[in-house]
This record gives C-alpha cells, sequence and structure tokens, in this order.
C-alpha cells in the first residue's frame, strides 16, 4: 500500500476495496507527538482526547497506539462513545466524558466504570445519589467553568460545592479542571485570568488532580500544565499556536485518484454555476474527492492539490463526490486517469487547507470522509 501512495498511481497495485481516494494514518507519528508533548510537560500527564471518532482518525486504533506508548487516560465528549472504547482501555486506564451526565445515564455511566466530568451542582447531585443507589464510592471530575461559559460549575457555586464534596464520602474527586477560552492566542490576557482562577480551585481541591490546558494550552508554560493537560489537535499534526511554526508531525495524508482529464479552449466554463471561466487553453484533471468526503465547499476556486510539488489550483465549485484542478503546469504526459495527487501531505497540511477554507484544522479532520481507502501506518 505505501507503493501505491508514493508511486503516484493506483492502477499499478488497484486499491482492493474499490476506493478512489486513500487516507493515511500514521501511527508512528501520532506516537511521536505523544512523547513530545509527554516530554513538554513532564512530570505532569497527558490525557489524550479521542472524543468525535478522536478527530476523525478513528478512536480505536488511535486509543491503541496510543495505550502501546503508556497513555491512562482519555477524554470524549460523550457516554456514547466512552461505552465504545472502554473495552479496549485496560484496567488502570480511565475513560472521562467532557459533556458530563444526561439525566438518567449515571447508572450506565457506572455500570460501565466511567468518570464522568460533572458539570454543573445538579449532576454533581445525581452521581451522589448513583452512588449511593449503587453502595459504591464513585470517581467523578469536576469542571468549573473560569471564563467560557460554556460547560462546568459557574465559579458562585465553588465554595458551596467544595464542602459538599468534603461531606460527601460516595464520590472521589480526582480531578478538578477547566478549559480555556483563548489559548491558541498566546497574548491573550483570558488566559492568566482563567489560569488564576483555576489555581484558586486547584487550592480549594488539594488531594485532586487539576487540568486546564489544551493542546494550546501545553505551549502557554509550565504554569498552564497542571497536574494533566489534554491534548487533542497537537496529537492529531495540528498547529497548537496559529501563526507559529507547528513543531508537531503531519499524522493524515491524502490522495485521491484522476478520474478524468480534458483540454479547454479559452472561454469554457467549469463547474456547477459556471463560476470559473478559462482564459486560455487549459488542462483539467478531475479529481475523485467532494464536499461529501469533507472536503469543504468553501474550497471552491480557492483550494488546491499537489503533484510534483506543484500547486494545481482548485478551479469552479467543489461538487459532492469531485473537484476540478487546473493541471496546465504539469508535462502533459504527468496526470492522467487513475493517477494520484495529494490533497493532504508534505505539500499541504491540515492547517494550509484549513485557513483557505477558512476554518480550522479540527474542522478539516473531523470531517474526513468514509469513503476514502483508509490505511494506518
Ligand atoms: C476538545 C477539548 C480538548 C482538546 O482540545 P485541543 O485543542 O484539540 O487540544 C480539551 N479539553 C476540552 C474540555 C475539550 O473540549
Amino acid at each position: 500500500m505505501t507503493a501505491r501512495m508514493t508511486d503516484g498511481c493506483i492502477s499499478k497495485k488497484r486499491a482492493m476495496t474499490g476506493a478512489a481516494a486513500f487516507l493515511e494514518i500514521d501511527l508512528g507519528a501520532l506516537g511521536r507527538n505523544y512523547e513530545k508533548l509527554c516530554s513538554m510537560v513532564a512530570p505532569a500527564l497527558i490525557a489524550a482526547v479521542v472524543k468525535a471518532d478522536a478527530y476523525g482518525l478513528g478512536a480505536e486504533e488511535v486509543v491503541k497506539a496510543l495505550l502501546a506508548k503508556g497513555c491512562r487516560h482519555f477524554f470524549v465528549a460523550e457516554l456514547a462513545e466512552a461505552i465504545r472504547l472502554k473495552p479496549l482501555v485496560d484496567r488502570g486506564a480511565c475513560v472521562f466524558v467532557l459533556n458530563g451526565l444526561q439525566p438518567g445515564n449515571e447508572l450506565d455511566c457506572a455500570l460501565s466504570e466511567i468518570i464522568p466530568v460533572v458539570n454543573s451542582v445538579e449532576q454533581w447531585q445525581a452521581w451522589s445519589s448513583a452512588a449511593r443507589q449503587l453502595y459504591r464510592r464513585l470517581p467523578a471530575a469536576i469542571q468549573f467553568d473560569t471564563g467560557m461559559s460554556r460547560l462546568g460549575v459557574p465559579l458562585e457555586y465553588l465554595t458551596s460545592l467544595a464542602k459538599a464534596c468534603q461531606n460527601d464520602q460516595n464520590i472521589e474527586v480526582r480531578l478538578v479542571m477547566s478549559h480555556l477560552a483563548s489559548a491558541d492566542n498566546q497574548g491573550c490576557s483570558q488566559n492568566r485570568e482563567q489560569l488564576s482562577e483555576m489555581e484558586s480551585i486547584a487550592d480549594i481541591f488539594a488531594g485532586s488532580a487539576f487540568s486546564i490546558a489544551n493542546s494550546s494550552g501545553i505551549f502557554l508554560g509550565k504554569a498552564y500544565h497542571g497536574d494533566i493537560a489534554r491534548a487533542g489537535v497537537a496529537l492529531y499534526g495540528g498547529a497548537p499556536t496559529a501563526g507559529t511554526t507547528n513543531s508537531l508531525e503531519q499524522v493524515v495524508s491524502l490522495k485521491a485518484a484522476v478520474i478524468q482529464t480534458r483540454r479547454v479552449p479559452p472561454g469554457t466554463k467549469v463547474g456547477y454555476g459556471g463560476t470559473f471561466v478559462a482564459e486560455r487553453t487549459m488542462r483539467l484533471a478531475t479529481i475523485a474527492v467532494g464536499y461529501a468526503d469533507g472536503l469543504p465547499r468553501s474550497l471552491s476556486d480557492r483550494g488546491a492539490a499537489y503533484c510534483d510539488g506543484m500547486r494545481l489550483p482548485v478551479v469552479g465549485r467543489v461538487s459532492m463526490d469531485s473537484i476540478t484542478i487546473d493541471v496546465t503546469a504539469l508535462p502533459d504526459d504527468r496526470l492522467s486517469w487513475g493517477s494520484l495527487v495529494e490533497l493532504i501531505g508534505p505539500h499541504q497540511t491540515i492547517d494550509d487547507m484549513a485557513r483557505d477554507a477558512g476554518t480550522i484544522s479540527y474542522e478539516i479532520l473531523t470531517r474526513l470522509g468514509h469513503r476514502y481507502e483508509r490505511q494506518y501506518r
């Protein structure tokens, strides 16, 4: 399969799946990114955020690879994701649910030995009553809202909840946490403000571990590392801080096949709506990837594919199942039916594609399609 990915043509070694686009996920690079983040935060730990199918990369494969590297803490968004992953995770490793409990799913959560991130006083009470019902002491993380106004216990309840926790032997508060709103903006004063709130919370919950950093937060410095940092996008190769050089390895590469080529005279319209009109004679190639595969439609007349390091601009609109690119700059015989071009790879990172599409690398990754032939390396 590496032969197929590198020789630039499917027909040399036909895909067994019938797919015409190939997503390669480099679990070696993932492991090295994990190790790099670990060494940045040591003696604090790195927890892996594997919500949304590990940002589209495949949670099962990602979790297995990270377990092999020694990762023992995993975060997902929803209980359903946690229940699916739990059987993969050995004893001694834990799975946290960021979105917390839903009314009525406390027992499922407890019996699956999954740790909820308790986001409100009500959720805390529900978790405590589940513990009483099961005659079990249950572990919890508690998230506080230090300024993002999205999830977490509002700070006005900090003291009363801390007291309730002290008096309640049913719940073991393993972790107190918060989430940074502007961690990717190193100069933003909100980071310091949130950290300072988090430090007071950590003092009150002195017996619990504390966590505030996501990927970008790790790059804000030691003070943000706490006891455990929650890394998502940086594991998967996304740049943690906008506009700086990304020291992490790319994990994902995407190639797609040419399904047709044509030469068009000046004045020819290309694609839906005829938004692109050829000004000269051009050579076009239609590529087997479209918005149904997660390629943002906002790349219409903006994005590019690459071949031999040459930028091949998207011309016309992104269709559901294909794009058309301008290959005039390449020698005539370089690309033909069945050849592969690079969409994500050494010449175009997920951050490059995100910038052209007016979005963030997170969205590029989490939308990665399911028609691709996926290869884990
Ligand atoms: C998604 C998420 C993370 C991971 O964020 P990255 O920026 O991808 O590292 C960490 N913490 C919380 C609460 C999250 O929702």
